[in-house]
């Protein structure tokens, strides 16, 4: 397996990770199975999260199993205040059972506004800072759906790894990656495959990987078919052909630009609607065949998809115009069947 250096963690890490949300569907025994394949394959990198209902916990129990000393571990917290950074991390500690985790990273952190909160005096950055002087915790990151906010993160030299989405669709994030290089700090992509929306899985990633700024691909896998397929990108790397070049950018065509990327600027809503998240949860129903999952989350919005009184508001925020109502539309028309 090629392997990367993740910036100034030092940290040696396996070209092709592996993402842990989607084993939340799994039993523990597909997860051992998968964790002893990604040994075998030469995974060393695995990245899940709080957020991620029993990722930790599973992967906890698995190495167990198969060794702790085989990969290093990164997860993250949603959280912002410094009592409840902390608790997470002895919440991930915990779940994991481990007594140190290699990354440590605020999970999505939406808006320039919540940002400030991490960073302010006494803040969840300040938690981190603390958990490492501890040993509970290597390395500090970060990672978001925004560009300026990991921008900014970026210009304060405060951590050593950003996480952010990048594709041959959601293509945006590539200055910011020259520019972490030029930091020395990690850069790890998620959504390499668009959600799994890539018919040439294979050419997608080695798509990213291409990039030599980038130290490590993290899609989600939930078995040992995806496992061997896709760690096949980092076990015999070439970059892509022009033939194959042109196949993923037909595929990419395809799939054209209407779909959320997260990033919440059409917020606020008036009637308290989460746009993005109603995006989330669809895309885990169709998708990562979540179906349980994403309708018990979309049951426990205080708004969804059906409130939304079509007033238009959240159109123009959009960076990539979509067509959020027309979207809603077809969110409410999946789940109301289904309540
Ligand atoms: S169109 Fe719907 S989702 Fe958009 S702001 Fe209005 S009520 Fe909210
Ligand atoms: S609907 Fe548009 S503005 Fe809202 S989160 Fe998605 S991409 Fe961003």
């Amino acid at each position: 397996m090629e392997t990367r250096v993740l910036g100034q963690t030092g940290l040696e890490v396996s070209l092709i990770g592996f993402g842990g949300i989607p084993i939340q569907r799994c039993n523990q025994w597909e997860v051992d199975e998968i964790v002893e394949n990604l040994i075998e394959e030469g995974v060393n990198f695995i990245d899940t999260a709080r957020a991620y209902t029993n990722s930790e916990e599973m992967i906890g129990e698995a190495l167990k199993q198969w060794g702790r000393e085989h990969f290093y571990l990164a997860t993250k917290t949603p959280k912002l205040s410094y009592d409840e950074v902390m608790a997470d991390v002895k919440t991930s500690l915990a779940e994991l059972q481990t007594d140190t985790i290699d990354l440590y990273q605020f999970h999505n952190a939406k808006t320039m506004t919540d940002y400030e909160t991490i960073m302010s005096p006494g803040g969840g950055y300040d938690a981190l800072v603390d958990c490492k002087k501890q040993g509970l915790i290597k390395h500090i990151g970060i990672t978001s759906h925004s560009y300026e906010v990991l921008d900014r993160a970026l210009d304060e030299d405060k951590f050593e790894t950003i996480q952010f989405p990048y594709n041959i669709i959601e293509n945006r994030g590539a200055p910011l990656f020259e520019k972490a290089k030029s930091k020395n700090v990690g850069v790890i992509i998620m959504k390499p495959l668009a959600g799994g929306a890539f018919i040439h899985a294979n050419y997608a990633l080695r798509w990213v990987a291409e990039n030599p700024n980038i130290s490590v691909l993290i899609p989600g896998m939930d078995s040992v078919k995806q496992v061997l397929k896709n760690t096949r990108v980092g076990n015999d790397f070439v970059p892509l052909t022009d033939d194959e070049r042109e196949t993923l950018e037909a595929d990419a065509k395809a799939l054209g630009k209407t779909f959320c990327r997260r990033c919440g600027y059409c917020a606020p809503c008036p009637q308290g609607i989460d746009i993005p998240m109603q995006f989330i949860v669809e895309g885990y129903y169709r998708r990562y065949d979540l179906e349980e999952w994403a309708l018990d989350r979309y049951r426990s919005f205080v708004a969804n998809a059906s409130d939304c009184i079509q007033c238009g508001e959240c159109e123009p925020r959009c960076p990539y115009d979509l067509p959020i109502r027309d979207m809603l539309k077809k969110t409410r028309d999946l789940f109301d069947p289904l309540l």
